[in-house]
């Protein structure tokens, strides 16, 4: 009976511990948004700078992106230095009063996905036209990517005007290929600062946002700002077994070794657990949850089994406490009644902070114990990246810059699943965060690279004073 009470009582104050302050946002005035801001954002959507699957780019539009950003943008032109890279990408160097401090950098990539043709005709508006209706900016890259291009430029044109300037030197640089990997925007950037020995303290990337009703059991929006990226490898199965007439088939073909393989990695994945950036999520959204989920989420010394068992519930649950495992390409056969000598497949892996290729390697040869089957690695495997301190400067200006503009949010700290461009700077940057001051819920979270992206302008405009309160504060 002691012992129970003594749980109890355990259980009790760590779910009250739980439940302390956090910080909130002042109530500062919001900083007067120009017209002009939206007029520039409905232009440049206009732009066409497409990436397309097979590397192919209209380079016209893209000169033209460039020509329209040294037009719009008269100041930032005269008063930052400017470099290209790869005819298409920018870098901005502003610099700053205190020059004894590394540089931060904020990034965002100005390409965007295509519409596809037969989508195009249930778009409300021309994804093309940046239209500007129904308090809202339509169009392709509204909320992926170029509203952070866009917010940023707009973000120091207002400091420029305003006489604000930052403490330490800001690089604004702009990829025109992260839809397709980064190769010759993020990673010749990441070239350029390491040829020139420039070495970033911190950097803000895009992967996660502000939330609405998406987090389980939260009512408030949540903030998230991602601390970590996944990592990711590409492995090929492959196996040559004698085909022949399919008449006189032998009990094994090289379609069923394959996918006898598959079947196995898809029933044993690799081992689940919660990982730093997910843990201190939970600290921190334990607290805004009812009395019961804060009791499971506030003591995960006897509840940890529970909590992982309802994340593996949901895809989204599950990717962020496992490297996941996709099949994603299968090749095998030709011809219906001839049984192909060679059959493939491609897994795509996304790993966990911990896991590396060896950990995938070692996972699949163990799972499907099969000499018959070659494993080889696809392209360059890209580690998962390093967890970004929570108690860092640059952490607390970004918490505080977002409850300067949305007060009521909840931020916290969370893990990002896909890959972004920050991977191309590990070498050159001590520290990435992940985030993009916009709110998505169930109804838009769809339309990125979907159909009807778009952002209310009162959003957009916030999504601009949240850059410049980071400005100021830096
Ligand atoms: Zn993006």
């Amino acid at each position: 009976m002691l012992l129970i009470l003594g749980l109890l009582l355990g259980l009790l104050l760590n779910t009250f511990w739980a439940s302390k302050e956090r910080p909130n946002g002042s109530t500062i005035p919001k900083v007067p948004i120009s017209e002009q801001a939206v007029r520039h954002f409905s232009e440049a959507l206009k732009l066409k700078t497409i990436s397309y699957m097979d590397y192919g780019i209209d380079s016209s539009e893209y000169l033209a992106f460039n020509d329209w950003l040294e037009l719009s943008y008269p100041s930032i032109t005269n008063q930052l230095s400017h470099t290209v890279i790869s005819d298409f990408s920018h870098i901005y160097h502003w610099e700053g009063k205190d020059q004894s401090q590394d540089p931060i950098m904020l990034y965002a990539h100005l390409d965007v996905v295509q519409v596809i043709d037969n989508e195009k005709e249930h778009w409300q508006y021309d994804p093309w036209q940046g239209q500007v209706a129904n308090d809202t900016i339509w169009g392709r890259g509204a909320l992926d990517d170029k509203v952070a291009v866009l917010g940023i430029l707009e973000a120091v044109n207002y400091c420029i005007a305003n006489n604000i300037k930052p403490r330490r030197d800001i690089y604004f640089c702009f990829g025109h290929d992260e839809e397709v990997g980064g190769n010759y925007g993020a990673r010749k950037i990441a070239e350029y600062f390491k040829n020139n020995g420039i070495r970033m303290a911190y950097a803000l990337d895009e992967g996660l946002t502000i939330t609405e009703n998406l987090v389980p059991n939260v009512d408030k929006q949540v903030s998230l700002i991602g601390i970590a990226q996944k990592g990711y490898c590409s492995v090929e199965l492959s196996t040559r077994i004698d085909g022949g007439h399919s008449s006189m088939p032998s009990s094994e073909t090289s379609i069923d070794v394959i996918s006898n393989a598959l079947s196995e990695l898809n029933k044993k994945g690799l081992p689940s657990r919660l990982t730093s950036p997910v843990e201190q999520m939970l600290a921190t959204i334990a607290p805004e949850m009812p009395f019961f989920q804060r009791v499971i989420l506030s003591n995960k010394w006897l509840f940890g089994r529970i909590i992982k068992n309802s994340y593996e519930g949901s895809n989204v649950g599950n990717a962020s406490i496992r490297t996941t495992t996709a099949a994603t390409i299968f090749t095998s056969g030709q011809q219906e009644n001839i049984i192909p000598e060679q059959a493939s497949a491609t897994l795509n892996f996304r790993l966990l902070q911990g896991d590396t290729e060896k950990t995938i390697l070692d996972h699949i040869k163990k799972v499907i114990n099969d000499d018959r089957i070659e494993i080889s690695v696809i392209g360059k495997t890209t580690p998962a990246s390093n967890i970004a301190d929570t108690n860092s400067e640059f952490y607390q200006k970004v918490e505080q810059s977002i409850l300067d503009v949305f007060p009521s949010t909840i931020v916290s700290p969370g893990l990002v699943m896909a890959g972004t461009d920050a991977k191309h700077f590990m070498d050159v940057c001590e520290e990435t965060l992940y985030f993009r001051p916009m709110i998505m819920h169930p109804k838009n979270l769809h339309t990125i690279h979907g159909i009807n992206e778009r952002i209310a302008i009162e959003e957009y405009k916030d999504f601009i004073r949240f850059y410049i309160r980071l400005i100021e504060l830096n």
